[in-house]
């Protein structure tokens, strides 16, 4: 088939990566050229309420989906009416705005930080007091990587939380104490099969991914039976098709869902080598009405994240049961250049591996506290 990807990073790359080998075409569509999937489809560079170039966009595709999940709506909406779009538009509708998000997973009984919707200092202020400290404002739109949120410790921060935030609308969360970070990544094919990959644990430098550890260590059954039914409920309220990454704070056992992702996810890369069917692969073949492949883990994995600058790759490489994996990005501050996988890793090899990213070995932390 030919698919068409809305943003052309690196998640777009390894969906074609990963759609190739199954016969499948690709091309891209972005507001900027992007280095990552250059070598591996045209994109057509144009903004996304260019709805002439979307049309055009669509007329040579079989099937739409994103990498990310600020395509706005009526963008998807527009594709959707030449062919289909998935994962579903209402996911992304749900998932931009982290009100909207909360509401609705809360219209499902699902668990959530406690928050209220901001748009006035006199607001924060109130929510502030309603809430408690320490709390985290965070803009309700377009926030990522740790980026577009604050942490209040009293009511002394609000003014500068304020000055640096205000103009957005706002959402104001009570600050979880959370024992680990963790996410499910699913998938849900057009005729409905559920499919949910192991639990992985998470954590985060500086508001970006590290670290993934999978499955995550210790996971009682009656935490993994509560993570796959979130999942489920999710997926069946959206009439979901593809990949969905759920964000979670495990609080003592209980889980509190942080936020959703309607794609691929950074957390579920080492799924490409550690599992027989990874998380690329699954989402093409639900997007494109192929039967799900197995989600049987081919090992313990680790995954690292390279951000900002490369290590030494020579002796990156030089380590067995390291997957080395480049998205052909230029070193900048904060940008993810690539990830490697460790497989089966002993703690030396983690060690080693922590040494040559130039890190300390981290253990679960709070990045926010
Ligand atoms: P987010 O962009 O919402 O995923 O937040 C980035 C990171 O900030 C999360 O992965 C958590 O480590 C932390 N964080 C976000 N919201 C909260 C919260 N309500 N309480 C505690 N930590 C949080």
């Amino acid at each position: 088939m030919k698919i068409g990807i809305l943003g052309s990073g690196q998640l777009g790359r390894m969906l074609a990566l990963a759609g190739y080998p199954l016969g499948h075409t690709f091309t891209f569509f972005d507001t900027a050229p992007n280095s990552a999937t250059s070598d591996l489809g045209a994109t057509t560079l144009a903004t996304f309420d260019d709805h002439t170039a979307l049309g055009v966009f669509a007329a040579a595709c079989d099937v739409v989906t994103y990498e990310f999940e600020n395509v706005p709506y009526q963008a998807a909406l527009t594709i959707n009416a030449q062919v289909p779009v998935y994962p579903p538009a209402r996911a992304l509708k749900v998932s931009q705005d982290r009100v909207i998000e909360k509401e609705f997973l809360q219209g499902l009984g699902i668990a959530t930080p406690a928050f209220l919707a901001v748009s006035s200092e006199a607001e924060l202020h109130a929510a502030c007091l309603t809430l408690g400290t320490p709390c985290i404002v965070k803009t309700r739109r377009l926030g990522y990587d740790g980026k577009g949120q604050v942490r209040i410790n009293s009511q002394g921060d609000i003014a500068g939380a304020w000055r640096e935030l205000s103009g957005a609308p706002l959402i104001v969360e009570g600050f979880i104490p959370f024992t680990r970070e963790l996410s499910v990544i699913a998938v849900r094919s057009i005729d409905g099969t559920v499919l949910t990959y192991p639990l992985v644990q998470n954590v985060h430098r500086s508001g970006i991914l590290h670290r993934s550890e999978t499955p995550a260590p210790e996971v009682a059954q009656k935490l993994e039976a509560a993570a796959y039914q979130i999942a489920a409920t999710v997926l069946q309220e959206l009439q979901y098709v593809g990949v969905i990454a759920i964000e979670l704070f495990d609080v003592d056992g209980e889980l509190l869902v942080n936020e959703l992702a309607p794609r691929v996810h950074n957390s579920g890369h080492a799924t490409i080598d550690g599992v027989i069917t990874s998380q690329f692969e699954n989402h093409i073949r639900a997007i494109t009405g192929t039967a799900l492949g197995s989600i049987e883990p081919r090992s313990r994995s680790v995954m690292y994240n390279l951000v900002g600058t490369l290590p030494d790759l020579s002796r990156l490489t030089a380590l067995p049961n390291a997957k080395l994996h480049l998205y052909g990005k230029e070193p900048r501050a904060g940008r993810k250049l690539g990830h490697v996988t460790l497989l089966n890793p002993s703690q030396r090899d983690e060690q080693t591996l922590e040494q040559l990213l130039g890190g300390v070995s981290v253990a679960v932390v709070n990045p926010t506290s």
